[in-house]
């Protein structure tokens, strides 16, 4: 007799025990809205927002990026691609991430974003049960994605100067551990991590053999001393890698990861069944990207970063990036975060409530990634927010 759950042609196992199905699955019970996302809503209603919420830089697309992209819409190369990316850019990527990020062989895979590289390697690594440590405050989609694919972010205080110390790290490490997802320059901190700092990070996790992932998304945006990759420490390491920040195309969703074949390999699987390929016209306008020198959108920011050090260290609690494009200084004692964002948001500031990135409620996040005039409002308010 035919078991009526396992019905012919159906070639999976067959389930124990049948529930009633939901219509949605699960896991999405796990995902939560995101902070940010909250605020950007916030921002569509408010009448001329100062918006220091949002995570994109303010500068135009490079000309000859636009350009190329056009190029290749006019040109009809508007199909698919490999599902590894065209060969000109991962090639391309390859020359860079070897003469500056000490990449020594192991694969390239061109991939929708930094966000999309993530979800790949995440559906590639993490299952129930798996711990992933998670350096605290994080950035808000690392968590999502760990608790989607059923795995436990194990969390790393960082606080009061967030930064890793690697005999914390190597103590929250377990047999259950499978990644590090480490963030080098830090959103939302902007802490910009040393040669010896990753030294030793890298030390712990190849000693502890435990793979790390290392979002390097804002490698351009270093202002005290040149990026350093995760790889000049340890080959055991996926690199993520992206073109959104560093040419304000967030939009083209256009990123990279690179590592270990097997690890490589097995994302470019799950690509084929999920994303199919990077955007075509975005790879090509990549290509051009990687000729364009950052350096000027680079030294604006650093006197961005150096102008609201200036501004808020008298009145705020708070520690000196080296890198990306935020602040995450502490709210005025005694206030917690959402209602320090709900003032801020009574004189049209929008800001972060450092709880969407942490498990702490002390801080907040402003992103200086805005013109002049924008930040001068912004500051203004927080300056008159500090003294209530
Ligand atoms: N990583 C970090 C640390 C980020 O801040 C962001 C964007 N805010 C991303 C990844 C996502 O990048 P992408 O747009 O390339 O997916």
């Amino acid at each position: 007799m035919l078991d009526a759950r396992c019905p012919p042609g159906y070639d999976g196992p067959a389930l124990a025990r049948p529930r009633k199905p939901s219509r949605f699955a699960r896991r999405m019970d796990r995902l939560e809205i995101s902070g940010v996302r909250k605020m950007f809503d916030l921002a569509a209603r408010i009448e001329e927002p100062i918006n220091l919420s949002l995570g994109q830089p303010d500068f135009q697309v490079p000309p000859e990026v636009k350009e190329a992209a056009i190029r290749a819409i006019r040109e009809d190369r508007n199909g698919y691609t490999v599902t590894q990316g065209i060969p000109e850019l991962r090639e391309r990527i390859r020359d860079e991430i070897e003469r500056r990020a000490g990449f020594r062989g192991g694969r390239v895979l061109v991939t929708s974003g930094v966000a999309g590289g993530l979800f790949l390697a995440m559906g590639v690594l993490v299952e129930r049960g798996d711990e992933v440590i998670l350096p605290d405050p994080y950035f808000v989609l690392y968590r999502n994605l760990i608790r989607f694919f059923a795995g436990t972010p194990v969390l790393l205080d960082t606080y009061p100067d967030f930064r890793i110390r690697p005999a914390k790290l190597e103590k929250a490490i377990t047999p259950r551990t499978k990644l590090i997802l480490f963030n080098n320059p830090v959103n939302p901190t902007g802490v910009a991590y040393t040669k010896e700092e990753l030294a030793a990070i890298a030390a712990v996790a190849r000693k502890r053999k435990v793979l790390v992932l290392s979002d390097e998304i804002y490698a351009s945006y270093s202002y005290d001393f040149p990026h350093e990759s995760i790889f000049h420490h340890t080959d055991d390491a996926v690199l993520f890698g992206g073109f959104g920040k560093a040419y304000a195309i967030t939009g083209w969703r256009l990123g990279f990861a690179a590592g270990p074949e097997e690890v490589i390999d097995r994302m470019a699987k799950l690509q084929q069944f999920s994303f199919v390929c990077a955007p075509g016209p975005a790879q090509h306008a990549g290509v051009a990207a990687l000729d364009v020198n950052v350096r000027e959108h680079r030294a604006e920011y650093r006197a961005k970063r150096d102008h609201v050090y200036e501004a808020l260290r008298a009145h705020y609690d708070v520690v000196k990036p080296q890198g990306a494009f935020y602040f995450f200084p502490r709210c005025p004692r005694g206030i917690r975060d959402q209602e320090f964002v709900r003032r801020a948001v009574e004189s049209r500031l929008l800001i972060v409530p450092g709880s969407a990135c942490s498990r702490r409620s002390t801080h907040f996040r402003l992103s200086y990634a805005v013109p002049d005039s924008v930040l001068e409002r912004g500051l203004q308010v927080l300056r008159k927010l500090a003294r209530r």
